[in-house]
């Protein structure tokens, strides 16, 4: 699938340090040891409704992970999957009575607009489920051929992966089966389905049903692939085993992270499936987690529509911790707004206050599990200081400030002194 365009990265004097985050698996923040090339894999989109702000929050924390290494020197090989076929997608298309596929390809078109707007780095992998669906059945036909997985015996084709023989399962969220067995009821799960081996086997393929898209399946039974598979598929595809960062919203914790890496682990016979599996909380609205049944959404492309500087809707983001659960207010969006005016007029003065202990701050605050928020504060301390005149001030300090805000925090400020704008630093 075409991606969407990368924007200009600047260069930053020196290289900043190894990034610790938040695994889950391990519940503490631990060190990333990334190879030459950092491997990250981040579950994409359904595309049957626009971007709201709880993706947003999610790819931008994502897009810090990617920022942070490319500055310490790694090349990243970074992978999102879209979500093209599965039930949500179906279901809105019938209550619109619009075809699935455009509707799938109208919303990947303005999720890539929103990305671009809000200046996160592209994935080198955009890679779709039903471009995937050979590759997935013919990983579904190993597994039943290894008789790991089972075919439901009630005729309808669908098949399950069989838990009970996947050792590694539960190790990702460390949740107890009850929990479990609520996230996986909550989710799309179906723990009472009868025929099952465990409540908890997850599908692998639905069969054909009347009047939904299916393709050539595994054992010849037509249908379509589950979600899980879809992410393990394309994960071992293009970034294999044991990649560093497996990344989502905190809702994926259980059962979307915890299948993909029994379904890959079984698949290989190997283990682990991502080194790290890190989580990015929700975000709210009135008092509610944002989500599409509860119907609260703020969509990015709604207020781009509206005027809202997209650096704004960045920074209003940002301004939280990736891992804590935020709400958005449109007070936060107004001190986002008056940030990024106070850090445009600092930036476009003549000088500014020095520039390398933000850089060193900068680096340190980012590379320590993304704090973001402890990030703006130096900024603003900078910009501060920077506008009642700073003692020490440096002639090149905001041009090294523009590129640092800009590879660091991707936020891109348009007053910034034109050699910074043209990328033209060593
Ligand atoms: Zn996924």
């Amino acid at each position: 699938m075409l991606s969407w365009p990368a924007p200009l990265l600047p260069t930053l004097p020196g290289t900043g340090p190894v990034l610790k985050v938040h695994d889950t698996s391990r519940g503490e923040v631990v060190a990333t040891s990334p190879g030459s090339t950092a491997r990250m894999y981040v579950c994409g989109i359904t595309p049957y409704d626009a971007t709201h702000l709880g993706h947003a929050a999610t790819y931008l924390a994502f897009d810090l992970v990617n920022r942070v290494w490319r500055d310490a020197g790694h090349a990243v090989h970074y992978v999102q999957n879209v979500t093209d076929i599965d039930d949500p997608l179906l279901e809105r298309a019938d209550r619109d009575s619009e075809d699935w596929i455009v509707l799938g390809m109208r919303e990947t078109a303005l999720f890539r607009e929103d990305m671009t707007a809000l200046r996160v780095l592209p994935p080198e992998d955009y890679v779709g489920a039903v471009e995937s669906i050979p590759r997935i059945v013919a990983h579904i036909e190993d597994l039943l051929t290894d008789g790991l997985a089972y075919v439901l015996d009630d005729g309808t084709g669908d098949i399950y992966h069989d838990v009970s023989q996947a050792p590694g399962f539960g190790a990702e969220s460390r949740y107890d089966e009850a929990t479990m067995l609520g996230f996986f009821a909550e989710r799309g799960g179906d723990p009472d389905r009868a025929g099952k081996r465990q409540p908890l086997d997850p599908m692998l393929w639905r069969g054909e049903r009347p009047g939904e898209p299916s393709w050539p399946g595994p054992r010849g039974q037509a249908g379509r692939p589950g979600w899980h598979i879809e992410c393990a598929t394309i994960a071992l595809d293009t970034i294999g085993m044991g990649f560093d960062v497996q990344g989502g919203g905190s809702d994926l914790v259980f059962p979307h992270h915890e299948y993909s890496a029994v379904h890959a682990e079984a698949l290989t016979a190997t283990k682990p499936f991502a080194r790290a599996y890190v989580h990015a909380a929700m975000i709210g609205l009135d008092g509610e987690k944002m989500s599409k049944s509860r119907g609260n959404l703020v969509f990015v492309s709604r207020l781009r529509g509206d005027g809202v500087d997209p650096m704004a809707i960045r920074l209003a983001l940002l301004s939280g911790h990736y891992r804590t659960d935020r709400a958005w207010t449109a007070d936060l969006l107004s001190a986002a707004e008056e940030r990024l005016a106070l850090w445009q007029r600092a930036v476009a003065l003549g000088s500014g206050a020095p520039a390398a202990p933000l850089l060193a701050g900068l680096r340190e605050r980012l590379s320590d599990d993304l704090d973001s928020p402890g990030a703006i504060a130096l900024v603003d301390d900078w910009a501060a200081r920077t506008l009642a005149g700073d003692p020490e001030a440096e002639d090149e300090a905001p041009r090294i400030v523009c590129d640092a805000i800009d590879a660091l925090l991707g936020v891109a400020l348009d007053s910034c002194p034109r050699a910074s704008a043209l990328g033209d630093r060593g």
